[in-house]
């Protein structure tokens, strides 16, 4: 058990306000009135474990997150259920991925138990923020950056954890709607040996040109290729990609190192199995998607994570050509269903998934 000690924000946001940002929650735009921190150094290791107000961090301008972008993030919802408890999904999980993006970005690692109390931990002081309405949870974001004001290249020698929590409504607003994706030709999002299975925020920055082009074209999120073998998918800016095919497999890239590990990338793949669908994980090829979808092989490909769950593509933009097009199809949806159906509390949890954060 660590211990946190509590300091409560001086004037927390009223009843009414929170009412407000929750009816509408949008993403990511507004937070929790605390935040949970936990300091390590070199020499002490971790420490001084607190829940405080939430506000401006001061940092050294010389911090070396600041230059060098040593910094790792998670990401997982808390979801109220009937009973009135709060509830996460595979929170440990998250904190076992987190453990080896901390390890590949040279910061220390955050056990476990750790990991969850600081979940809990800003679940407790802030529980009026969980909004109620359908598929809308409490989004929490665990982050580590280097603190250390120096400007040397090597790791730091002192370093933050946060956990901050913002409401948050469906991904894509509204109704599922098919999501039109750009296929990355100028871009990578990541090499072998580079940064892809870590959950870090060099991955985002260096996708952030990609996904302009994706939005000059009318497209919502891009899909990044394999560096290394022509016109294979590898996963989108910041979800898992899979297809379905007429004779009940579910396919899905492998992961080489190069595709960050979902969490929900694993529980669907899971709940695949669970339903008799043959999952296979392998290398895919954007010809093999657009010969599928045409002569109807591919009946249905969609796209995975935790913001947004299970969400359905419909166009594949490459350049100026449209090369492949599915709706929303019947098992997407199903699983879809199924996944949020365990995490809101109305499906059973038959593989124990939920925590109990509150
Ligand atoms: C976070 C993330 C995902 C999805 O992971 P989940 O654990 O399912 O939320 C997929 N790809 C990238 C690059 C990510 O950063």
């Amino acid at each position: 058990m660590t211990k946190f000690s509590h300091s409560k924000h001086p004037s927390p946001t009223s009843k009414e306000r929170i009412a407000e940002i929750l009816k509408d929650p949008g993403f990511g735009t507004n937070f929790t009135d605390h935040t949970t921190v936990i300091d390590w150094s070199e020499s002490e290791g971790w420490h001084n474990a607190r829940v405080e107000a939430y506000g401006p961090i001061i940092l050294d301008p010389a911090a070396s997150v600041l230059h060098y972008a040593q910094e790792i993030f998670e990401g997982l919802k808390a979801y109220k259920h009937a009973d009135g408890g709060i509830y996460t999904f595979r929170p440990f999980a998250n904190a076992e991925r987190m453990r080896k993006s901390a390890r590949r970005l040279a910061l220390p690692e955050l056990d476990e138990q750790a990991f969850v109390e600081s979940l809990e931990e800003l679940v407790a002081a802030d529980a009026d923020w969980v909004p109620t309405g359908e598929g809308e949870a409490l989004y929490l974001r665990p982050f580590m950056f280097a603190t250390e004001s120096f400007l040397g290249v090597r790791p730091s020698k002192e370093v933050t954890y946060r956990v901050i929590a913002s409401p948050a409504g469906n991904y894509f607003g509204g109704e599922l709607k098919p999501v039109r994706i750009w296929v990355s030709r100028d871009y990578v999002r990541a090499a072998p040996g580079g940064m892809g299975d870590a959950k870090t925020g060099g991955n985002y920055a260096g996708s952030l040109v990609a996904q302009q082009q994706a939005t000059e074209h009318g497209c919502q999120q891009v899909l990044f290729l394999d560096p290394l073998h022509e016109n294979a998918i590898e996963e989108l800016g910041g979800m898992n990609v899979f297809l379905v095919t007429n004779d009940g497999r579910l396919l899905t890239p492998a992961l080489t190192g190069t595709i960050l590990e979902g969490v929900t990338r694993s529980s669907v793949i899971q709940l695949a199995k669970d339903r008799g669908l043959e999952v296979e994980e392998r290398r895919i090829t954007l010809d093999e998607w657009d010969r599928g979808v045409s002569d109807g092989t591919i009946t249905e490909v969609f796209a995975c994570g935790t913001a947004a769950v299970v969400t359905p593509i419909g166009e594949l933009v490459d350049g100026d050509k449209v090369i492949a097009s599915t709706g929303t199809g019947e098992i997407t949806q199903s699983i879809r269903e199924e996944l949020l159906g365990i995490q809101t509390g109305t499906v059973e949890d038959r593989h124990n998934w939920l925590h109990k954060l509150g």
